[in-house]
């Protein structure tokens, strides 16, 4: 089939609109132990110095480091001092106390001598070796400084990011909650894997690579299944999802043909705009909102590389968006091809492809319905719009995948 320039719409261009539509979903106050995976809608400050006292980085002894100068030194040992103690006497000169690691450091004693370097004595201990005045004490305010950032509105938060969370003493925190996107997939031909092939059929690949996709994004991904081609059927199976979704990916059924139930069942609420966009693969295109909450819609085509770039290119910003991240068409990175490339006119290409340091080689399948290339693939090759041929040799644009 032929397209002439004007009938295409711009793959930018297409972006941009679902951009302009997509909001950041509005930020809630979580528990920290739902926050995994949100991300952070607040600076995070420490509301104390870290660590909020001086304390032992050893299990040793607390000494004066003066009364070290000779060695072996036999020295009292007035008092033992744990971990969590509440009050912790002073030494003075000549004195010692027995102190566990992360116990406060008596004041008066300037260094901490490890255990091992000792007789281990309770009443009275013998020191053998000298160490360093300061030794083995983690002081006030080394970790982090009362009133830091220690966490950036931005973030998202990890198992790590979890951790400075609570050491700072947050219990609950602002964060724009993990998109929860239902993933539907449409095709009278498409059977659930796990169960036998019929005549005609394929197994049904797209709602597991697409919610996979989802989680990949950080969102969190509902796969509703496979319907079949009846619209009514669609429409009824995707109102049922409205009530638990940010967002909706849909595959399959917008194409030119007959029997394309997610054109023919969302064409007349005249929200949700179907589109051929100047790509390939995955030229036709729907996006728009659906609901009474305007949950906005992906329509992607049903090949299943079509429907995997479409949500690398379309899907995976705007779910950025509704985290509240910064959001655009993938970055990419130059690698010289070595093969010879061949592109259609008007129409930006992503050619999938394995890259291997500033080198790139183009997978032999290139049909949109070529799933085993895309898995063995870990890049997309970019040849613009107006690029119809590239040489081998030619330093191309990439994305990685
Ligand atoms: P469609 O966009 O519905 O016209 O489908 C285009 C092609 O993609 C057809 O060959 C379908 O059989 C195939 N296809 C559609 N949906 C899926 C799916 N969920 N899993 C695997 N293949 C699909
Ligand atoms: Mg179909």
């Amino acid at each position: 089939m032929r397209h002439s320039p004007s009938d295409l719409k711009p793959v930018d261009r297409h972006l941009a609109d679902i951009l302009a539509t997509v909001r950041p979903l509005a930020p809630l106050e979580l528990d920290l132990e739902r926050a995994l995976g949100a991300v952070l809608a607040e600076d995070v400050t420490a509301p104390v110095d870290l660590p909020p006292f001086d304390n032992s980085a050893m299990d040793g002894y607390a000494v004066v480091a003066a009364d070290l100068a000779l060695v072996p030194a036999t020295l009292p040992v007035t008092e033992d001092v744990a971990a969590g103690d509440p009050s912790v006497h002073a030494i003075g000169p000549g004195l010692t106390a027995r102190i566990m690691t992360g116990a406060p450091l008596p004041a008066g004693a300037d260094t901490v001598v490890p255990v091992e370097y000792t007789d281990g004595g309770t009443a009275h201990v013998v020191v053998h070796r000298q160490v360093e005045r300061g030794n083995a004490i983690r002081r006030a305010g080394e970790d982090v400084r009362v009133g830091d950032v220690v966490l950036a509105e931005g973030t998202r938060i990890g198992a790590a990011q979890i951790g400075i969370l609570a050491g700072v003493g947050r219990r609950r925190v602002l964060v724009r909650p993990v998109p929860r996107v239902a993933v539907l997939s449409t095709g009278a031909e498409l059977a659930e894997p796990g169960t036998p092939l019929g005549y005609g059929q394929i197994w049904e690949s797209n709602s597991f690579m697409l919610a996979a996709a989802v989680r990949e994004a950080g969102g969190e991904a509902f796969r509703v299944g496979s319907v079949t081609d009846d619209p009514r059927v669609f429409m009824e199976t995707l109102d049922a999802q409205l009530v638990r979704a940010d967002a909706v990916i849909t595959s399959g059924g917008v194409s030119m043909g007959a029997y394309e139930p997610v054109k023919e069942g969302l064409s007349p609420l005249g929200t949700v705009k179907f589109e051929k966009v100047a790509m390939q693969p995955g030229m036709p295109q729907g996006f728009g909102v659906v609901g009474d909450d305007q949950i906005p819609i992906f329509t992607l085509p049903g090949n299943p590389v079509s429907s995997y770039v479409s949500f690398v290119l379309f899907v995976r910003p705007a779910l950025r968006r509704m985290q509240g991240l910064p959001a655009s068409l993938p970055s990419t990175v130059q690698a010289v091809c070595d093969a010879r490339l061949r592109s259609p006119k008007g129409r930006r290409s992503y050619l999938r492809a394995v890259l291997s340091g500033d080198k790139v080689t183009p997978a032999r399948g290139q049909g949109s319905h070529q799933l085993a290339a895309l898995a063995a693939a870990d890049a997309l090759i970019v040849v613009p719009e107006d690029v119809t041929e590239v040489p081998e040799g030619t330093t191309v644009e990439v994305i990685p995948l």
